[in-house]
């Protein structure tokens, strides 16, 4: 997998749970940075309210979003999140949060989980993917040590 973030991780564990031998690369020194990024501003998860209104909020994408949604809905995302004991809260703004509102816990308990699951993280210092793929080894950030998040 090329790119650590949040859709390279939840790719990588799917093919994981599938019993695919699955290797991250990213070009920065760990994963999930832009993960890390969304607490500083406040991170919201996703959303409550109903899909039919959540839907049209995705305009003329709404064809592909609802396939996605339906596979991988809000409430199921919440659910998920419970298997890394990250618990959630609906805002009065109707957005989810964590409950500690903090994206270092989760990030880690994630990797954590993937490192159990026997896949790697392998995290380039040079930042381009070509490179990864002639070089041999690259430095190893499989034990989930994400920076911690200031707030
Ligand atoms: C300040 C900020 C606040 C945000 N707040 C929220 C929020 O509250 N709620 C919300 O839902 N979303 C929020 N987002 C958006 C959310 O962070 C992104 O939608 C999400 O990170 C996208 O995930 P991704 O896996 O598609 O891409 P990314 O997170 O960008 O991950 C891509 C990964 O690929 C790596 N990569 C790129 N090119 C290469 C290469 N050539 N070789 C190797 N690796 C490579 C990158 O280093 C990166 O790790 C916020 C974003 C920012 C910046």
């Amino acid at each position: 997998m090329i790119g650590g973030g949040l859709a390279g991780l939840m790719a990588a564990e799917a093919l994981a749970a599938q019993g695919v031998q699955v290797d991250v690369y990213d070009a920065m020194p760990s994963v999930g940075r832009k993960f890390l990024m969304r607490a500083k501003g406040g991170m919201n998860i996703t959303h409550s309210e109903p899909l039919e209104p959540f839907l049209d909020r995705y305009g003329r994408r709404r064809n592909q979003i609802v396939v996605l949604l339906d596979a991988f809905s809000p409430d199921a995302l919440r659910t998920w999140l419970k298997t890394l004991d990250v618990e959630t809260f609906v805002g009065s703004s109707g957005r989810v949060f964590p409950t500690d509102m903090k994206a270092a816990p989760m990030l880690r308990a994630w990797l954590h989980r993937c490192a159990k699951r026997a896949w790697g993280s392998t995290c380039a210092t040079n930042g381009s993917a070509g490179t990864l793929a002639t070089s041999a080894r690259h430095r190893r950030c499989a034990s989930p040590r994400p920076t911690a998040s200031k707030k």
